[in-house]
């Protein structure tokens, strides 16, 4: 992509109404726009970013579940069944069609699933189940804030698990368990799984995934051995049992908002880590809660009926962007994580019009784009210290620097936008170094 072409709207003025510094650069860098509060339109580089995250969590959800997509406009009816539209309160975007039908914005899916559920599986047999679908969300948050961390509208990945009895269903919520770590794991997060508040069932099964910040808006208590823990569950069988496993990485003591005990804490001492954090996703088990009250039910190896165990299982793929930011950035603009970065290279021309410069720069991007590597060319008519506060500011993994004086003796410049070390390479170099 010629950046001469590509929209990159980006920002020399710190945008006053941003609070936190994933805010103040996804809107610097041209990422994002807000159309609302909380509403926000995603630009070309903040789409790429979304699209990157989104697709990581589609692959580690493929390998256990099955995609699928809900609507976001929902009947009211089918929430009066499980008793949650007049529960759910002011949140709760509610709409009028011409027919004066009541009509929603779903703010979550559980109802949806349900009936497409209980309306096509009859049999045992056919458990268990595990369906998601990556979807826009509206929640109608009292104070939507911190840009796409908070936002009104945004895009959830929620999955829902069907199984006959409480072992399986205990199954499907530690294949859930380690697709969470393995999804963060893949975008460099450190997301540290604590048990968080299980409503009115209980059990221990509800884990929250944070990413410890000083601008996240959970409070939470962990073992401090959490933030150095390996999360590589790398090569794991999910049909083998998890618990294991599972058991590993849940021994100690980590827990966030209502489940904070406070004689727990005390007695980890110097072991203890407070503070704040991000919350990116939920694993949570509910059993019968919605397939009791919407006669979500298949008939046992008995032959008896049998209400079926669920589970729902969120991931805030639009917060994960601002998430990502939080964790990965300085003074000078974002730092992309290879995986989820919006292009991998970046070239800068230092002088477009020398022809020196120009065949340098188009041999390397040809070179580049051939090996299907993603390149941001700044092919524009600008002054080079405008090139590379950019450049910085959009945090692409590499840059390739291209000016008169190195092409001279046949030289480009890389630089690592992590480490910032930069080294004066042959064209042909750079390019391998960047396919390899
Ligand atoms: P929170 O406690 O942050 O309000 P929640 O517990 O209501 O979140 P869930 O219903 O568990 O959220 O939703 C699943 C995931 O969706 C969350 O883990 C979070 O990453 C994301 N999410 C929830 N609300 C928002 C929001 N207003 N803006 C962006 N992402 C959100
Ligand atoms: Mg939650």
């Amino acid at each position: 992509m010629r950046l001469s072409r590509f929209f990159l709207p980006t920002l020399k003025e710190t945008p006053a109404e941003a609070q936190i510094v994933s805010h103040r650069l996804m809107l610097r860098a041209g990422m994002i726009r807000q159309s609302s509060a909380g509403i926000y339109s995603w630009l070309p580089l903040g789409f790429r970013v979304l699209k990157k995250i989104e697709q990581i969590v589609r692959e580690e959800q493929d390998r256990i579940g099955q995609e699928m997509l809900m609507p976001t406009i929902q009947p009211a009816d089918l929430w009066r069944e499980s008793g949650r539209y007049d529960a759910y309160g002011p949140e709760m975007l509610r709409i009028t069609d011409r027919h004066e039908r009541d009509m929603l914005y779903g703010p979550t899916n559980e109802e949806q699933i349900t009936q497409i559920f209980r309306d096509s599986v009859r049999s045992y047999r056919d458990l268990p189940k595990m369906l998601y679908h990556i979807q826009w969300k509206f929640r109608d948050e009292v104070r939507p804030r911190f840009g796409v961390m908070r936002g009104r509208e945004f895009l959830m990945k929620d999955a829902y698990s069907f199984d006959l009895d409480y072992n399986e269903a205990r199954h499907s919520y530690n294949q859930q368990f380690i697709a969470y770590l393995r999804t963060f794991q893949r975008m460099a997060l450190k997301a540290i799984p604590m048990q968080a508040e299980s409503g009115p069932i209980g059990g221990d099964m509800s884990h929250e995934f944070v990413i410890l910040a000083e601008t996240g808006e959970s409070e939470i208590g962990c073992h401090k051995d959490y933030l150095g823990m390996d999360w590589t569950a790398a090569g794991i069988d999910y049909a083998s049992d998890l618990q294991p496993i599972i058991d590993g990485f849940t021994a100690k003591y980590a827990a966030t908002d209502d489940k904070r005990d406070a004689k727990a804490e005390k007695a980890l001492a110097k072991d203890l880590v407070t503070g704040r954090a991000i919350e990116v996703g939920h694993i949570f088990y509910f059993g019968k809660k919605y397939s009791k009250a919407m006669n979500a039910i298949v008939t046992g190896p008995d032959g008896n009926d049998v209400t079926v165990e669920m589970g729902s299982y969120g991931i805030g793929v639009s917060r994960l962007v601002g998430a990502v930011i939080e964790a990965s950035h300085d003074d000078a603009g974002i730092i992309w994580p290879e995986p989820v970065a919006p292009f991998k290279v970046g070239i800068i021309n230092l002088k477009p019009g020398d022809k020196a410069c120009d065949k340098a720069c188009e041999d390397t991007y040809d070179n580049l784009v051939q090996s299907g590597i993603e390149v941001l060319y700044d092919d524009r008519e600008a002054r080079a210290g405008a090139k590379f506060a950019d450049m910085d500011l959009i945090g692409l993994p590499w840059q390739v620097v291209v000016g008169p004086r190195g092409i001279e003796k046949g030289l480009v410049e890389i630089k690592g936008r992590k480490s910032g070390e930069r080294q004066e390479i042959s064209i042909l170099s750079a390019v391998n170094r960047l396919t390899s």
